[in-house]
This record gives C-alpha cells, sequence and structure tokens, in this order.
C-alpha cells in the first residue's frame, strides 16, 4: 500500500472540478484517507514548491497556488503515486494523454487543476506538509 499527496488546485476549485476529479479517484479504487480546504499564504506555498525556487514560474506558481482555496488529500492505493500520476496527465495539458484530467480541464501550464507527488520520499514530506496523524484516517 502507498500514500500520496493530491492537490485540486486554486482553478481546479474555483471552476467547479472538486466532484468531477474526486470521482475520477473513487472510480480507480483509490481511497481518500485525509481530505480539507486549504488557503494557502503566499509563504506557505513557496515553501510547499521550495524543489522550484530557482525556476522562472516560481513566483508565478506560489501567487496562483495562495490565491484561493485548494483541495488537499492523502489517497492510498496499490501504486497510488504512479497512479495518480497517470489519472492526472501530463505536466503540460498539450502533451497530457486522452482522458486524463490535465488533458480534460487545464487550459494553462501553470493552472493545470491538480498536483500529485512524485516519489514516494516527497509524498511523504509532502503528506505531513498539510496533515497530521490524527487528520488522517488510517
Ligand atoms: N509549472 C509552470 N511552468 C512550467 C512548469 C511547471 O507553471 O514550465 C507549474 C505547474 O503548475 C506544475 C508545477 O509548476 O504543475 C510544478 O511543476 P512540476 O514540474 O513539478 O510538474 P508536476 O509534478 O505538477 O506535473
Amino acid at each position: 500500500m502507498e500514500r500520496t499527496l493530491s492537490i485540486i488546485k486554486p482553478d481546479g476549485v474555483s471552476r467547479g472540478l472538486m466532484g468531477e476529479i474526486v470521482k475520477r479517484f473513487e472510480n480507480n479504487n483509490i481511497r481518500i484517507i485525509a481530505m480539507k480546504l486549504v488557503r494557502m499564504t503566499k509563504s506557505q506555498a513557496e515553501g510547499f514548491y521550495a524543489v522550484h525556487k530557482e525556476r522562472p514560474f516560481f513566483g508565478s506558481l506560489t501567487d496562483f497556488m495562495s490565491s484561493g482555496p485548494a483541495l488537499v488529500m492523502v489517497l492510498e492505493g496499490e501504486n497510488v503515486i504512479a497512479k495518480n500520476r497517470e489519472l492526472m496527465g501530463a505536466t503540460n495539458y498539450k502533451d497530457a494523454a486522452e482522458g486524463t484530467i490535465r488533458r480534460d480541464f487545464a487550459n494553462d501550464i501553470e493552472k493545470n487543476v491538480v498536483h500529485g507527488s512524485d516519489a514516494p520520499e516527497t509524498a511523504a514530506v509532502e503528506i505531513s506538509y498539510f496533515f497530521n496523524q490524527f487528520e488522517i484516517v488510517g
């Protein structure tokens, strides 16, 4: 069993995509074991995306991520890190495969609707960035 952090980014929440995306997780045998809406401050968004701090898009990305509520979730399942990345599609919606969340809903490389951890180590760090042990129904 594996765990990963999923975020429906502020664009996904404001466009009313929460239900549709949660449904895709449920339909794919992924268990949601924690869930909450968060409104990140600029500095919380900077902390979350610290690995990208030297990238040219860092300022804009962290403005966007702190621009409104986001839905953060812990997902659990077999190979859920890869499975979630597959459901999400490529970072750039233009490269995302047919039927993926980003292909179906994104139209901007930055405002691309969802985030998903990319490896077990980052998943552990990202989950604990948002949730304590009492908020996760294991
Ligand atoms: N991003 C961007 N411009 C780029 C690359 C990435 O605005 O050229 C944003 C986009 O929102 C992406 C996030 O930065 O989801 C993190 O980038 P990463 O390469 O980690 O992609 P992800 O893991 O989200 O697919």
